[in-house]
């Protein structure tokens, strides 16, 4: 006993939400557009982890157009969870994380540099009475080893 006749489309093979579950694939199968036969792997991970039936209730408790982007995230969920059973996508989540304080601190520590590199320079032309130019990342240093000198007595300016 195969098909009873209920699908006239012709699509022979079951979803693949369907044939792990062993249940005929109704013609509006609710997982048949997200899950095709030929990507067993992306359903099997999704029922491992959130189950076939919970799955089933959040995507009929969305409206069509929002279902793929669920069911995206669902996956992406799914098999961060099966890579990582500790923390899954958490995991990714905080490292991300972390990598935004690290930049931020090192983001911070250069604008107080700039912050600095202005000041001394301001003072470096109002001892001197230099127009500012704009100065190149080379420039900023020379300038810098220009103060140190000028502060030791020497001069390198006239
Ligand atoms: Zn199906």
């Amino acid at each position: 006993m195969k098909e009873g006749g209920g699908r006239k489309q012709g699509a022979a093979s079951p979803c693949a939400a369907c044939k792990l579950l062993r249940r005929r694939c109704a013609q509006d199968c609710v997982f048949a557009p997200y899950f095709p036969s030929d990507e067993p792997q992306k359903f099997a991970n999704v029922h491992k982890v959130f189950g076939a039936s919970n799955v089933n209730k959040m995507l009929q408790d969305l409206p069509m157009h929002q279902r793929g982007d669920a069911v995206s995230s669902m996956v992406y969920e799914a098999n961060a969870r099966v890579r990582d059973p500790v923390y899954g996508c958490v995991g990714a989540i905080s490292s991300l994380q972390q990598q935004i304080d690290v930049l931020q601190t090192q983001l911070a520590l250069a604008q107080a540099e700039v912050a600095h590199l202005r000041l001394r320079q301001n003072r470096c032309f109002s001892n001197h009475g230099l127009r500012p130019t704009s100065p190149t990342d080379k420039s900023i240093f020379d300038m810098d080893m220009a103060v140190d000198q000028a502060s030791y007595g020497g001069s390198m300016w006239s």
